[in-house]
């Protein structure tokens, strides 16, 4: 892994608030969604984590809803991926993903090369 422990834990720690804060996003949709206070829906979830969460959304048809939930399991995917070391590697060709991609988007599985004909490959 070519990134150093510094910017390992910057990177780490701005998944985590992401995460928290998209957590917090999808309960106040679900929420709005439901016509149910806030404070019930968070309350229903408190201690549980993204499964639950999943379960929570499950019947709620909502674009918004759908959207935040696609990046909050790519978010869990790269805290894998910083569990196992790979993270920071493109999962396409291997190679070091550039810092400030990173940055900009600390979930990027790939490079933006690798990015560019993944996305050519499955636009549908
Ligand atoms: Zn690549």
């Amino acid at each position: 892994m070519a990134l150093n422990r510094r910017v390992m834990i910057e990177l780490a720690r701005a998944i985590e608030e992401r995460r928290a804060a998209l957590a917090t996003e999808i309960r106040r949709e679900v929420a709005r969604a439901r016509n149910e206070p806030f404070e019930e829906v968070a309350g229903a979830v408190h201690d549980a984590g993204d499964e639950a969460l999943a379960d929570l959304v499950a019947d709620v048809d909502n674009a918004e809803v759908t959207r935040d939930l696609a990046e909050l399991r790519e978010l869990e995917a790269a805290r894998g991926r910083i569990a196992d070391g790979s993270y920071g590697v493109c999962a396409d060709c291997g190679a070091d993903i550039p810092v400030a991609r990173l940055r900009a988007q600390p979930a990027a599985p790939r490079c933006i090369a690798c990015q560019q004909r993944h996305e050519k490959t499955f636009r549908a």
